[in-house]
This record gives structure tokens, C-alpha cells and sequence, in this order.
């Protein structure tokens, strides 16, 4: 057997960061960035005293159901908390606050377009749990910060439904811009907001039945992802090809090295002594709230990628870019609807405003100068060949730097295009007279020569009026 005779079967275990204000359980800031001194955000609560009662935060019961909904979830109306018994020392309680048995959403899926195509990728559930307490390793010593004791996250579990990378990292990457949509989470992985634990099994080509799971943690970044599997993959198939025996464990993933080790054999549900949490009550959701979180939804990206792409034919990378963020698709949509021009609404955002902000060090559209309703304005112009492309990049520009109004700044700085008639036939008359060689040459078909009494035009009038226009008025006096 060969490493062709095998597929791969890939299921993920992904933890998210809410963004809420305050903790999971008490009211303590939730410092959904790592705060800069250790143990500043904390109180007997989340640090866990004996005595101690949690009180669930309702925003992030709202968080959640939010983003389960725009994944077109099964809502469940009663769910319950469940303690997770396990020792470790990032966790001096010695269990977890969990949903084990009966989480916030069940079954629904993620849509997203791989290679152009559109896939839809099935998940398990998503339940709400506490994050642990975080270990800085300083020499011989670990210190321990409580900072994020007790912070709430989203764990999403998918069903073993990915065949290759390709499609994990379009999933994530879907993933991570729905919680962005959905003001759910920053999902920022680098730091830390977004961890994802990769299962891999693998399947001869000729069968249903996947093998021995195992499981790969500590992977930190999108691009290690794909190391680790492609390494995870090429060595289970090494074991079976020397007739040995995968075990069902957990693995570290070290990126350095690209190579992974043993961490500890996989527990089952019955290790961790799931039972009941005894000191919170179910969570209970109304048809009143259920219905005002689902009116608060927005637009799918991928639906507004679609669309972009179908009914806007813009290219691929634009519709990708433009879809990406959710106040950038918004601001876009706005200006289309206004400008009525959905390329060069795109053009300008793409090229022009992205840019600008990039070198401004701006990540978010609706902190510049510019409102979408100016930047239809300029699109407006130029279609009536009030301003040319170059023209209104400088108002775009200027607005940019220090704000004002398209019509203002386009006045003041002299950049509307003349449109006078008279004027116009008076630069063409005399360009025809004073050229007489050329115009002969131009009738017995030498089109090369228009362009030569064009510019003539322009240089005549010094570039102030817009060149489409001398090319109809040349055109039609000389027939
Ligand atoms: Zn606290």
C-alpha cells in the first residue's frame, strides 16, 4: 500500500474567544486583547475562592445564539451547564464550566466557495464553556495569570467532513469572517483569539470506514495548519505501510520543527466525570428573544461574495476583498446603490481607499473621511465627465486627508472639467486650420493622426477639458 491508496479525514475542535465586556461569570473586564500586566482583571469569583457563585453573563448567551443563528442552527431552547472534571495546573478548580450534553445550537453548517465552487461543510454543535487560567514559563518557575480566568468562548465542533486542506482553510477562513460579521469575536488567531484543534484519520480508497482518530493541538497559525496535516497525514500512512498500529492520542503540533510528539493517549467523555453543574441554572430562551437576536443578523459574507461575483461581475479577488470585512461590504454596497455604478465603486474602494487606509495604518472603513455618499459623488462626476480619472483620484485623495465636500474641493483646486461648447469648437476649428498636412493625412486614413490632432486639443487648452470630448467634436467635423 501506498500513500495514494489512502484519503484523509479531517474534523476540527475550534475554540473562540467571545468578545463580550465583561467575564463569563462575574464582572470583570474582559480583556479580549492579552492585557498588559498579569492578574489585573480579576475577583474572587474568577479566581475561583471557595464560596464563590457564578452568574452567567446574558450578552454572551446573546453572542452565541447570534452566530448559531447565521449558521441557520437548531436553537435550543433549554440548555444546561455541565462540570468537566480534569487536573491541570492552569485550572486550580479542577473542572471546567462545559455544555456537554445540552449546548446553546445544534447541527447546522458552514457554506463557503472552494476553488470557485460552493461547499457546505456540516457541524456538530457549538456549546459556550469558561477558558482556563493562562501559565507564563519564566525559567525554572511558571507563573500563573488569572487575567483570563473565566474569559467565555464558543467551542465548535464540525462533523468529520473535510477531505483535504484546502477545504479546512476556506472553512476557517469563512469561519473567522463570520465571527468578525457577527461582532462575536475579533477571531484573530496570532493572538490567540481563535485556536483550533486538527483530528485526523485515515481511510483506504476503497472504503467508508476511517480509522484511529488522532488529535493535534497547539497549532497557532493558518499556515501551520496545513503543515500539520500534510505531516499527520504522511505518518499514519508510514505506520500502516510497516503493518503497525495507529494509537488514539493526542499530539503536539511544533511548528519549528514541523514534526509532532505524543502528548497524552486520548480520554473518552467517561474520564472526564461530565455531571451537572450545581451552582447555575439552565439557560432558557424566550420566542421574544430568540426573535429579536435573529432580526439583528446580517448578510452572509458568502452570500455578498456570491452576489458580488453573479450580479455585479466583479472579479474573484475583489468580491473575496470586498466581502471580507463587514463595515467595508456595507460601505461598498452603499456607494453601488447610490452611484449606481457597482466597477468603478469597486475600483475606487479596491485601489484607491484600501490603499490610502493601508499606508494611514487604517483597518476599519468606517473610521476614514470619506462617507459612502461622497464617494458616490466623485463616481457621479466622473461619469459626466465633470472629472477625470486622475482628477478624481486628487479629490478622493484630499477628502481623505483632511475631509470637506467632492463639489469644494473640486472647485477650489480647479479640477472640474470645462464642457463650454463654444469654447470647445473654437480649440477644434483652429487645431483643424493650423494642421492642414495632418488633416489631409487623416482622410486618406491614417487613423494614427486623429490622436496627434487630439492632443493637439488638449495642449490647446492646456488639459482643462476632457479629451473624450474633442475626440466626438473631431470626429464629427471632419466626418
Ligand atoms: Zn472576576
Amino acid at each position: 500500500m501506498s500513500i495514494q491508496d489512502f484519503e484523509k479525514v479531517i474534523w476540527l475542535e475550534i475554540h473562540v474567544r467571545i468578545k463580550s465586556n465583561t467575564k463569563m461569570f462575574c464582572s470583570c473586564k474582559n480583556a479580549v486583547a492579552l492585557a498588559s500586566e498579569p492578574n489585573m482583571n480579576v475577583c474572587p469569583i474568577c479566581e475561583w475562592f471557595p464560596g464563590m457563585l457564578p452568574t452567567l453573563n446574558s450578552k454572551v448567551v446573546r453572542l452565541g445564539l447570534i452566530w448559531g443563528m447565521m449558521m441557520n442552527c437548531e436553537v435550543n431552547k433549554i440548555s444546561r451547564f455541565d462540570r468537566k472534571t480534569y487536573f491541570y495546573p492552569d485550572n486550580p478548580t479542577s473542572y471546567q464550566i462545559t455544555q456537554m450534553y445540552e449546548p446553546i445550537v445544534w447541527v447546522w453548517s458552514v457554506k463557503t466557495l472552494v476553488n470557485w465552487e460552493v461547499r457546505e461543510f456540516s457541524i456538530h454543535h457549538m456549546h459556550l464553556e469558561n477558558d482556563a487560567w493562562k501559565l507564563v514559563h519564566a525559567g525554572w518557575k511558571t507563573l500563573c495569570d488569572y487575567n483570563r480566568a473565566g474569559s467565555p468562548l464558543m467551542e465548535i465542533v464540525t462533523n468529520p467532513v473535510f477531505k483535504d486542506k484546502d477545504e479546512v482553510m476556506e472553512f476557517l477562513k469563512e469561519l473567522q469572517k463570520l465571527f468578525r460579521y457577527a461582532w462575536v469575536s475579533d477571531a484573530d488567531m496570532e493572538a490567540g483569539q481563535l485556536r483550533c484543534d486538527v483530528n485526523l484519520s485515515i481511510m483506504p480508497v476503497w472504503s467508508t470506514t476511517f480509522w484511529t482518530r488522532v488529535e493535534l493541538k497547539n497549532i497557532n497559525s493558518f499556515s501551520s495548519i496545513w503543515r500539520a496535516i500534510e505531516t499527520e497525514f504522511a505518518r499514519q500512512v508510514k505506520i500502516v505501510e510497516a503493518w503497525g498500529q495507529i494509537d488514539q492520542e493526542t499530539r503536539g503540533w511544533d511548528d519549528d520543527k514541523w514534526i509532532s510528539h505524543t502528548q497524552r493517549s486520548k480520554e473518552d467523555a467517561m474520564d472526564y466525570r461530565y455531571f451537572p453543574e450545581p451552582d447555575l441554572l439552565p439557560i432558557v430562551l424566550d420566542d421574544e428573544f430568540i426573535e429579536e437576536c435573529r432580526k439583528s443578523l446580517p448578510e452572509l459574507p458568502v452570500e455578498k461574495r456570491i452576489r458580488y461575483l453573479h450580479d455585479f461581475w466583479l472579479w474573484d479577488d475583489d468580491a473575496r476583498i470586498l466581502s471580507s470585512d463587514r463595515n467595508l461590504a456595507e460601505y461598498f454596497d452603499k456607494v453601488v446603490d447610490i452611484s449606481k455604478d457597482s466597477k468603478k465603486s469597486c475600483a475606487y474602494i479596491t485601489t484607491v481607499i484600501l490603499a490610502l487606509m493601508k499606508e494611514n495604518f487604517i483597518d476599519d472603513i468606517s473610521k476614514i473621511n470619506i462617507t459612502p455618499e461622497e464617494l458616490s459623488e466623485v463616481i457621479k462626476m466622473v461619469n459626466a465627465d465633470e472629472l477625470s480619472s486622475t482628477n478624481a483620484k486628487i479629490v478622493v485623495e484630499e477628502l481623505f486627508a483632511n475631509g470637506w465636500s467632492v463639489r469644494n474641493i473640486a472647485t477650489e483646486k480647479n479640477l472640474i472639467q470645462k464642457n463650454d461648447l463654444w469654447a470647445l469648437e473654437k480649440i477644434v476649428d483652429d487645431v483643424i486650420a493650423l494642421n492642414p498636412t495632418q488633416i489631409a493625412d487623416y482622410k486618406s486614413w491614417n487613423e494614427r493622426i486623429f490622436w496627434f490632432l487630439v492632443w493637439q486639443c488638449m495642449k490647446a487648452s492646456a488639459g482643462a477639458w476632457n479629451p473624450k470630448i474633442f475626440n466626438e467634436l473631431l470626429k464629427k467635423k471632419l466626418g
